[in-house]
């Protein structure tokens, strides 16, 4: 059996809803749907979820929001106008927002995670209903009465191990399973969301726990690309790719699957597709523990922006026993997780993303790195970005390094800092965001100039 995931744009309107139910009737073996909330029909169209969220927001501040639920309850009246279906199901999904409005506002993180969930809860029961009108013999399934168990905390939950034995009976059901995305429940019954994009971690999860053949994911692409569409002319497509590659390529901003949601998938040796549910006979792209990698030894190349990086130095500072620990310690105290840690033996950056940053936190952990380690130098630069080169090739072709910095020399590109993940799956590049567009694009030419539609 398949799980199938559905993306927001593909379930963002009555039309793409109908494209969902033939996806659905083509193939038997997909038996469990996870669905997202309503997403955007356009550019400038706004999200369910981001609905929800000023729903939410105002109601918290003001104690009503009347218009922005009219709001979210219009979206799904039109969806289910178009889809034919009666006024019953809107009704449902107005009297559940309302229902969803009287929870306990002094639980504001809970609160919020249920207001938020409900884009893909009732979108979830309104296509199971679309589906039974269609004549597939279709169930709304709640997470909690399937067992997905997650931690309690709002908006960030964690699977527990539990989840996988209940989730593993849904296998017996004889209906066409409809799941809403990006919540479970913590064992003591409140609603918790994963964090945002979380209907690809749900999808992972269920494939896990049902030992699905195939996890698939459909969104609005036809494969994932080797860069970034709007950065690279006409990249290639990616045919398959492992799940290590996917994990870094969407680490630096690779958006089509949420990195996080390759795990539960990963470790049960779930192969995963990423199809296009607008181009549904295009093959897409295979995600695999293992590929041959003989053609190329890149199969895609990304740039995130928005580090800092703090700098270091103290001189005889590789024989200095604890400092790296002390350094990492004053970074604990503030709450900041870091991303990189290149180091000399004077010398040594903390790469980390930028936005945890605020100017009091920059100024009280210079002030106690100067003071509590002796530094001789510290200071903070901001507004890098980070390139990946990644590729399991990299690891047995001499040369990849070599190639990549003279590409960027040519685009004269300084480069700040240089770091070869010890998985050898990628290699990191520091440079300046304003450089980014550029790098990207020569390092594109050099690893694909010459390939054809398709990689590996
Ligand atoms: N609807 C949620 C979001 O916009 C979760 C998802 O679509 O995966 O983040």
């Amino acid at each position: 059996m398949k799980v199938a995931k559905f993306g927001g744009t593909s379930v963002a309107s009555a039309e793409q809803i109908r494209k969902v139910a033939a996806i659905v009737a083509e193939d038997k073996e997909r038996k469990l749907i996870v669905v997202s909330a309503p997403g955007k029909r356009s550019s400038d169209d706004t999200k369910v979820t981001d609905l929800l969220i000023k729903l939410g927001e105002t109601y918290l501040t003001k104690g009503e929001a009347e218009e922005e639920l009219q709001a979210v309850v219009s979206r799904y009246d039109s969806i289910a106008t178009e889809l034919g279906l009666d006024g019953e199901i809107t009704a449902t999904i107005e009297a559940d927002l309302r229902e969803r409005l009287t929870f306990d506002r002094n639980r504001p993180g809970s609160f919020m995670d249920l207001i938020k969930a409900s884009g893909e809860d009732n979108n979830a029961k309104l296509i199971a209903a679309f589906l039974q009108k269609e004549g597939i013999n279709a169930v709304y399934v709640n997470p909690q009465d399937a067992g997905l168990l997650v931690s309690d905390e709002p908006g960030n939950a964690q699977v527990l191990s539990e989840a996988y034995d209940n989730l593993k009976r849904l296998r017996d059901r004889e209906e066409v399973i409809v799941f809403p995305g990006f919540f479970g429940y913590s064992k003591e019954g409140t609603l918790v969301t994963f964090p945002r994009g979380g209907s690809d971690i749900t999808g992972s999860i269920l494939a896990a726990g049902t030992k699905a053949d195939l996890y698939e994911n459909f969104t609005d692409v036809d494969s994932v690309f080797a860069a970034n569409p709007n950065v690279v002319k006409n990249p290639v497509k990616i045919k398959r790719m492992t799940y290590r590659e996917m994990r870094e390529l969407s680490y630096a901003g690779f958006s089509v699957f949420h990195d996080e949601a390759l795990i539960p998938a990963f470790r049960n040796d779930i192969p995963v597709c990423v199809k296009n549910t607008n181009n549904p006979s295009s093959t897409g792209t295979m995600i695999i523990s293992e590929r041959e990698y003989f053609l190329n030894p890149v199969i895609g190349i990304a740039a995130d922006e928005g580090f800092s990086t703090i700098y270091v130095r103290k001189y005889l500072m590789n024989r200095e026993v604890g400092f790296g620990r002390k350094l990492l310690q004053i970074l604990e105290d503030e709450g900041l997780s870091y991303e990189h840690i290149p180091s000399g033996i004077d010398d040594t950056s903390v790469i980390l993303r930028q936005e945890q940053l605020t100017a009091e936190i920059e100024e009280r952990i210079v002030q106690r790195i100067r003071e509590e380690l002796a530094v001789d130098d510290v200071y903070i630069e901001r507004d890098f970005a980070m390139v990946m080169i990644v590729g399991e090739g990299m690891h047995n072709t001499v040369g990849v390094s070599a190639r990549a910095t003279q590409a960027l020399a040519r685009a004269n590109v300084n480069i700040e800092m240089i770091n070869q993940g010890s998985s050898e799956v990628s290699l990191v590049l520091g440079i300046h965001s304003e450089d980014a567009d550029r790098a990207v694009q020569e390092l594109y030419q050099e690893f694909f100039g010459s390939a054809d539609e398709t990689v590996q």
